[in-house]
Formats: structure tokens, C-alpha cells, sequence
């Protein structure tokens, strides 16, 4: 049970784990925070959150628990923000989609002394962003990566492990290089495909009728290109190096396959088509 916690950007990662924990009778209140005093109105009438705050050194002042859940390119600023506010024995924790940067900006600001920081990541999401979209089953049987770093007080990692378990999620831990490496190849480089596939075909001469003629699985496939343009550009910048290290690989693949469809080399398409079809069936 959190006695107080403070929700830093209560968007749908934010508010979904207000929901969440609230329905689990986990936490005694909420205060909300953020820039927009409006959205913060619209989460107290929602029932997301109890009380709001927009400035961050109030908000966190008499927390137990501080969650910032705002875009990575956000929390260097709300790191400077909360320094020197927090009360003894409260913990920090971010949900932020790549760790490297993030713990780095925590570095800078906290000095390196951050042994209340538990770095963390929920592997759930939507394409929709904002309070509205917030709901307290997307946490449900999902995995939450935590990258506790070697200053990280255990007790501190552990109230964020229950945390998110009250929240309905499978915790578990990884180093940051590994998480941002992973997060690469299976989020962050899904993401920019969809944005690019879309966008090549919405800059063609015959977009409209393209786009008439788009079914179920261009649907499926490019669903994420509907995400939030500012949280995914502070994702590709946050993680660059792993990103770009896959885009290069998959550049490469990619290649080979336009070579073998223009040989018609039929051995090389169907070994592909196979082993990724297998790998779908059996791992998705
Ligand atoms: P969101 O719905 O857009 O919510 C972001 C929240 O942050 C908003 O409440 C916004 O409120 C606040 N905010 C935005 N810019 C800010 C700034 N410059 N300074 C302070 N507050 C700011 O986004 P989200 O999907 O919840 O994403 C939040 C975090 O979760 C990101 O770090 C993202 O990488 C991570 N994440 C996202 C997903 C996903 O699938 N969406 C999955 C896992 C993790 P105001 O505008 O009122 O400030």
C-alpha cells in the first residue's frame, strides 16, 4: 500500500496506472502533475487522480512514491524540477521507453547519490495517448522491466516491484544496455517502419486512392503510426545507438529480400517467408 503518490504526466501510461492501482486498493491518494491545468481538471473528474498540482517541487514535496510518465525528452527537466523536494525514504520511478538516457539525465542531476531512483519500464501501450485513453487493465498480465542501477536501494526497487504488481504486470529485471537493446529491435524499430511505410505512401502522386484500397492488414500492420510523433521522436533520439544499429541490420535484410525478388531466387523468398512465419507462430 502507497500512502501518497505522485503522478508526473498523467497521459495513458500515467493514468492507466492510477487506474490501476487505485482498483487495487494500493494507494491511499494521488496527486496529479503537469503543464496543462485543464487535463489535470479532466483526470480529478475522471477519477484518475485526487488532487493536481502544476508545480513539480509541491507536488512531490509529501509523496511516498513519485512515477514520472512524461516523453523521455521531458525528464532531464522534471529530474532538475523534483531535485531537493523529495521527503526522506520516498522513492522515484520512471516508465520511460528507453532507460540509457533517462538514467544518465538522473546521473547529472542527482549526482550519482540516486539510490531512491528504481528505473522502469511497462512493455504495454496503446497508439492513443492522453488521460482519456487511460484505462486500469493495460498493466493486466503484462511484463514491467525495472533496470535497478548498483546505487539502487534494494527496498526501493522492491516497493516499485509491488507496485506494479498491485498494477496487474509481471516484473521483471534487466541491465539498461540489455533493455535498450531489446526495446530496439522490438519496439523502437517497429515503430519507425510503420512511420516511414506510411509516410512513403502517403507523399505518392495516387495517395488517395492508395490509402482506399489499404485493408485489414496494412491496418494491422501500420496501427502504431497512428502514436504520438513527440514521444516517438524523444524515443528514437533517447536510444539512437541500439536504434540505429538495428536499422542498419534490418537495411541489410532488406536488401537481400529486394535482391531475391528481383532474381526471382524462390529458395532464398521462401527460407525468409518460412523462418519468419515459424518465429511468429512460436514466440507471438
Ligand atoms: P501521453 O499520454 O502523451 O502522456 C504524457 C504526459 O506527460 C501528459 O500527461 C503530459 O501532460 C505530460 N507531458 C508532456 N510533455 C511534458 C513536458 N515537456 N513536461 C512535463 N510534462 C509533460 O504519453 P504516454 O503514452 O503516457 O507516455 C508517457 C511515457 O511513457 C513516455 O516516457 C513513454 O516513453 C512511456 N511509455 C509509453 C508507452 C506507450 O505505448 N504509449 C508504453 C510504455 C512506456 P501535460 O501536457 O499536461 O504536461
Amino acid at each position: 500500500m502507497i500512502s501518497r503518490l505522485c503522478m508526473i504526466g498523467v497521459g495513458l501510461i500515467g493514468g492507466s496506472l492510477c487506474r490501476a492501482l487505485k482498483a487495487a486498493g494500493a494507494v491511499g491518494s494521488i496527486v496529479g502533475c503537469g503543464r496543462d491545468p485543464m487535463q489535470l481538471e479532466r483526470a480529478v473528474e475522471l477519477g484518475v487522480i485526487d488532487s493536481f498540482e502544476t508545480d513539480i517541487a509541491k507536488a512531490v514535496s509529501d509523496a511516498d512514491v513519485i512515477v514520472v510518465a512524461v516523453p523521455v525528452g521531458a525528464m532531464p527537466a522534471v529530474f532538475a524540477a523534483i531535485k531537493g523536494h523529495l521527503k526522506p525514504g520516498a522513492v522515484l520511478t520512471d516508465v520511460g521507453s528507453a532507460k540509457g538516457s533517462v538514467v544518465l539525465a538522473a546521473r547529472e542531476v542527482f549526482g550519482g547519490d540516486e539510490s531512491y531512483f528504481v528505473p522502469g519500464h511497462p512493455i504495454a501501450g496503446t497508439e492513443k495517448n492522453g488521460v482519456e485513453a487511460s484505462f486500469a487493465e493495460l498493466f493486466n498480465e503484462q511484463r514491467v522491466i525495472l533496470t535497478p542501477l548498483e546505487v539502487t536501494d534494494p527496498a526501493a526497487t522492491q516497493v516499485i516491484h509491488k507496485m506494479w504488481q498491485a498494477a496487474g504486470a509481471e516484473v521483471i529485471s534487466l541491465s539498461v544496455e540489455h533493455h535498450d537493446e531489446v526495446l530496439a529491435a522490438t519496439s523502437h524499430l517497429p515503430h519507425v517502419i510503420a512511420y516511414a511505410l506510411v509516410d512513403t505512401l502517403a507523399r505518392m502522386h495516387e495517395r488517395r486512392e492508395m490509402f482506399q484500397f489499404a485493408a485489414g492488414g496494412f491496418r494491422d500492420f501500420t496501427r502504431i503510426a497512428s502514436s504520438d510523433p513527440q514521444m516517438w521522436h524523444d524515443i528514437c533520439l533517447a536510444n539512437k545507438d541500439a536504434l540505429l544499429d538495428m536499422i542498419r541490420r534490418f537495411s541489410m535484410d532488406l536488401a537481400d529480400l529486394a535482391k531475391a525478388i528481383e532474381d526471382e531466387d524462390s529458395a532464398t523468398i521462401k527460407a525468409t517467408f518460412n523462418r519468419a512465419k515459424q518465429a511468429r507462430d512460436q514466440y507471438c
